[in-house]
């Protein structure tokens, strides 16, 4: 990528700042527009919001409920555009609302027949009401006390950091230039400044057009161009505990569509582990490494044990991991899990693009339409997208390690045991007790000393402690 930089003449078509999956889905769509494209991560890839999802391609139940039609059948579309594109990472996985009371197997059926219908040709399965027993059948460790039946759906799973790297994979294949650890620090017109955290160095980088993809950072770099910018993003926090596989023990997932605070909750099946989440709690700012607040660890496992037979402790969380959503402010509205959930694109002052919001699901069409504009801001000559049927390169069997390291750009322990593989998000203790062997193989490929190793352990092991429960 540094070779790619230097050889670079001139200003870059598009500068795009933010590699989660904003920033990685223009880079493809860019790139294979034929648009010169350079990326700047001020961290890792996927660090940000990217790695911290619930996993699920779907249309989002939720948004049926609030009316919100089109929302909907966008993202059920772009589920089926990302199953068609990527079939080595999405996986058609059934979900089941149990019911506990009379009501709501007729009332939740109905919901996701129009669910499926709004799918169309994209459709995943017909969803179909359960029997009690049907239902204990496909969830095992349901709580059967006063368990009536059920509603079994049909929606997407996937591994978000790995569908991350894979898209930048695609973007570099296609020409891409992708740079993590380069933080834009200031910005002046069309040019940012730029810190590159490994060589140790500040450079700068002009483009045609600057593209701010920075999620929950949003407001921070608008404000690198206007000090005075009014914020956009309602940063909101969600979070999930992870647990061993038999708190679930099916292949089926759970959808609980109303917690006693309102909320959609989930348990799932992810990687031989059972994930459950989220909260979504509205925070004053983004953060890098956002940590799990105690309510709502309780209010997870509060709410875990009305529906599960075994009811978690804290002693059987295996890792806790938080996000930020990037929700865009809708007139101030204070309550963030009504805000909007589709995306936006604004021209700010000076002329950077932002594109924000939207959800994992959509990127590929946010980035389409983001491209677009970008396009038309940079007086790029016009090319029709082409990512509605683009394969999404699968990553090379072989040792994951070496590949993180070789070909996915891994430059710490953290960026192997967090992003490449999931080891931190679904065991913490698994994760740093591999720590040292995984800097000493790191230290071999990237040709670092002791002291790189020892210091790699040590940062390792305060990021970790934030994915751990305390007693
Ligand atoms: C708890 C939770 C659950 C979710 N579940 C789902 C789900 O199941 N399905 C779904 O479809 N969506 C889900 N979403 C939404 C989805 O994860 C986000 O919409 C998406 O990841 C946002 O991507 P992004 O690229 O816009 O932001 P991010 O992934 O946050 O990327 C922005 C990047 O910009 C970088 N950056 C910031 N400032 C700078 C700078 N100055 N210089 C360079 N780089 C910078 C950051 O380091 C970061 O990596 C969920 C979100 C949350 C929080």
């Amino acid at each position: 990528m540094y070779r790619r930089m230097a050889a670079h003449q001139g200003p870059w078509d598009m500068i795009v700042i933010g590699g989660g999956a904003t920033g990685a889905g223009i880079a493809v769509d860019a790139a294979a527009r034929g648009y010169e494209l350079l990326l700047l991560e001020q961290n890792d890839f996927g660090k940000g919001t990217s790695s911290r999802s619930t996993k699920l391609v779907h249309g989002g139940v939720r948004y049926l409920e609030q009316g919100n039609l089109s929302l909907v059948m966008e993202a059920l579309k772009e589920r089926g555009l990302l199953l068609q594109n990527a079939p080595h990472l999405v996986r058609n996985l059934a979900f089941v609302v149990p019911a506990y009371d009379w009501w709501e197997s007729p009332f939740y059926g109905v919901g996701l027949k129009l669910y499926n219908l709004l799918a169309g040709k994209y459709g995943f399965g017909d969803s179909r009401i359960l029997s009690r027993e049907e239902t204990l059948e496909k969830l095992p460790t349901i709580n059967p006390e006063g368990l009536r039946g059920g509603v079994v759906y049909y929606d997407g799973q996937f591994d978000d950091a790995r569908l991350l790297i894979d898209l930048l994979q695609t973007a570099g294949g296609l020409g891409a230039t992708l740079l993590n650890y380069a933080q834009v620090t200031a910005l002046d017109g069309h040019t940012v400044r730029v810190r590159d955290h490994i060589a140790g160095r500040e450079f700068e980088a002009a483009g045609k057009v600057l593209i701010n993809a920075t999620g929950a950072f949003t407001d921070d770099v608008r404000r690198l161009a206007e000090p005075r910018s009014e914020a956009i993003i309602a940063p909101s926090q969600g979070v999930h505990l992870v647990f061993d596989r038999s708190f679930l023990a099916s292949d089926h997932a759970i959808m609980v569509p109303h917690t006693s605070d309102g909320r959609v909750m989930f348990a799932i099946p992810w990687h031989g582990h059972t994930v459950v989440g989220t909260t979504d709690t509205p925070v004053p700012a983004a953060e890098l490494e956002p940590v799990a607040m105690e309510q709502e660890v309780e209010f997870i496992l509060q709410t875990a044990s009305l529906y599960l037979a075994r009811k978690p402790e804290r002693s059987d969380v295996l890792s806790v991991f938080a996000g930020i959503r990037p929700l865009v402010r809708e007139g101030g509205a204070g309550n963030t899990a009504a805000l909007s959930r589709g995306h936006t694109i604004r021209l700010e002052p000076g002329g950077m693009m932002t594109i924000c919001g939207g959800k994992w699901t959509t990127y590929r069409r946010m980035s389409e339409d983001g491209v677009n504009q970008a396009a038309i801001l940079a007086g790029l000559p016009p090319v029709a997208c082409v990512t509605a049927s683009l394969r999404i390169q699968p990553p090379e069997p072989g040792d994951a390690l070496l590949r993180a390291v070789r070909d996915e750009m891994a430059e710490t322990v953290e960026d192997v045991l967090a992003r490449r593989t999931r080891t931190l998000f679904l065991n913490a203790r698994e994760a740093l007790a591999q720590a040292p062997a995984v800097a000493k193989r790191m230290a071999v490929e990237l040709n670092r000393d002791t002291d790189w190793e020892a210091q790699q352990v040590a940062a390792f092991r305060k990021v970790a402690g934030g994915y751990l429960l305390a007693p």
